[in-house]
């Protein structure tokens, strides 16, 4: 069967310790990633003009997608897509602030980098149950802060995320336990902002 495959992460699953400690790197790519990817491969068994397009069409299409499948798709789809932008968008070089471009654009729509990421940490902290942070781009180039449940994915509403951070309680419970904001507060010495400013650049 052909299909999505699930990718590497990009560094050891104690990469990004003590921020993320490697167990919970190790369930949530090998369990929690791969699930979602054989899942969305088995939704898309028989529909294959639908499986041979990228992750980002499907999503953006998915109130085209056939309604049988429409709910396994947005589930699984939107989990598959959310994480593999999810490992890129982290690195054991990471923290710091944004550069160049994306800078400006943050300071421009936020006012300043911290106000960003006061927004973006308050946005991701209070999702309730289940979700996603997102910096992402509207088809206009303008930036957004916002949170969405379970996998929901920008691509559905047609924006392209740069930045995402998963805050269901698997990415974090086995070191946080409840803590979901200090999980928020530590991520922030992980983020790759070079590969997000390269995301940003590549989505404008
Ligand atoms: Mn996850």
């Amino acid at each position: 069967m052909a299909g999505f495959t699930l990718p590497d992460l990009p560094y050891d699953f104690d990469a990004l310790e003590p921020y993320i400690d490697a167990r919970t790197m190790e369930i949530h790519h090998d369990k929690h990633h791969a699930g979602y990817t054989n899942k969305l491969n088995a939704a898309l068994e028989g529909h294959e003009a639908l499986a041979s397009r990228s992750i980002e069409e499907i999503l953006r299409g998915i109130d085209g997608v056939p309604e049988e499948i429409r709910t396994a798709v947005r589930n699984n789809g939107g989990g598959y897509a959310n994480h593999s932008l999810f490992w890129t968008v982290m690195s054991p070089d990471g923290g710091g602030e944004p550069e160049g471009d994306l800078a400006g654009a943050i300071a421009d729509r936020f006012g300043s980098f911290a106000q960003l990421k006061e927004t973006f940490s308050s946005t991701a902290s209070g999702r309730f149950g289940s979700g996603w942070g997102w910096l992402a781009l509207d088809d206009g180039g303008d930036l957004h802060v916002y949170s969405t449940a379970n996998q929901d994915s920008p691509y559905m509403r047609g924006h392209t995320p740069i930045l995402g951070l998963d805050v269901w309680e698997h990415a974090y419970y086995l070191h946080y336990q409840n803590r979901r904001g200090d999980y928020v507060s530590n991520w922030w010495n992980v983020v790759d902002w070079a590969q997000v400013a390269k995301n940003f650049e590549e989505s404008r």
